[in-house]
């Protein structure tokens, strides 16, 4: 764009040193005319002395033959100088003329090309403000993205605070004791989606993009995961069953199942799609306890698993080796 009205620019320029130069030989030319005039009137005026005189009328007032032969020599002279420079004369106000018809023509084509450069340059001054509002919406964009992402790295920690805190109320306050229903786990433990082994994320410090944060299981999942049975890791206690609302310790975890196996060791299991097991209930080792699904703050269908120990996240594959 920028080269075309650089083109348009130079090819203006061009035209416009090409009429001045045009312009000054007409001047010249019509200057030249004029005085070519002055020397055919004064010439003729000569001749004719008041201007009046006739041809015929010279030859009448001839002294004598001589006279009237000379005079008819110079008559004839003169007028075919004349005739010559009569004819001169008008050629040259022809090509003046066409000189002029010349000019006008660069000068239509002139005003025809400035206006397609003002259409151009127009043009390329609504696409820059078409570019500049593009800018600006994007750099609005960016930073309305720079709050979220830091809005949801401030939820996600306090979330990861507040299931810790929901743990150590538990066994600060003795509910613990009798909690898994009699059963004391030794920590021997099945794996809790049978036949899905691969883990998508494991357990310690991990940044998926909200800054640094600690991550107290591991996630399972494989193409297919959603819906698959989740059994319990080990016997005891249902102690959370169903959605975990914002506020109760379980906000982000989805629905989620988390059993008190006794013996300190406690194991949790979040986005399920559904539960299967109600609060308060005794499950045994391998039994279904709920389904596989991306309830809660997960980004596709997984099982997030946890062990505790006494309340504090361990990582789950120290039981499974
Ligand atoms: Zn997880």
């Amino acid at each position: 764009m920028q080269s075309q009205i650089d083109v348009l620019n130079k090819q203006v320029r061009a035209l416009d040193e090409n009429i001045a130069d045009k312009e000054s030989q007409v001047a010249a030319k019509q200057a030249e005319i004029d005085s070519d005039y002055d020397q055919l009137k004064k010439r003729l005026h000569a001749i004719y002395l008041t201007g009046e005189a006739s041809t015929l009328e010279i030859i009448f007032h001839s002294k004598n033959i001589m006279d009237l032969s000379d005079k008819i020599e110079v008559i004839r002279a003169i007028s075919t100088h004349d005739a010559n420079l009569i004819n001169s004369l008008k050629s040259e106000l022809q090509s003046v003329q066409s000189q002029k018809a010349e000019i006008e023509a660069n000068r239509k084509n002139i005003s025809q090309d400035r206006a397609a450069l003002d259409t151009k340059k127009s043009e390329v001054n609504s696409l820059l403000s078409e570019t500049n509002t593009v800018i600006a919406e994007l750099a609005k964009d960016e930073a309305s993205a720079e709050d979220e992402g830091e809005k949801i790295a401030a939820e996600r920690s306090k979330i990861n605070a507040a299931i810790d805190q929901w743990y150590e109320d538990y066994y600060s306050s003795g509910k613990s004791t009798g909690g898994s229903g009699g059963y004391v786990s030794k920590g021997d433990f099945t794996w809790p989606v049978p036949g899905v082994y691969n883990i998508t994320s494991g357990y310690g410090w991990r940044n998926i993009g909200y800054g640094n944060e600690f991550h107290k299981g591991i996630d399972i999942a494989s193409a297919g995961v959603f819906g698959k049975p989740i059994v319990a890791a080990d016997s005891g206690r249902v102690i959370m069953a169903g959605y975990g609302n914002y506020g109760t310790g379980y906000g982000g975890y989805g629905n989620v199942v988390v059993i008190d196996h006794g013996g300190g060791f406690s194991t949790l299991y979040g986005h399920c799609s559904k539960v299967a097991v109600r609060a308060g209930t005794n499950v045994k080792k391998g039994q279904v306890i709920a389904y596989v699904g991306s309830s809660g703050q997960a980004t596709g269908p997984h099982l997030h698993f946890e062990i505790r120990v006494n309340g504090a996240a361990k990582d789950p594959m120290n039981w499974f080796k």
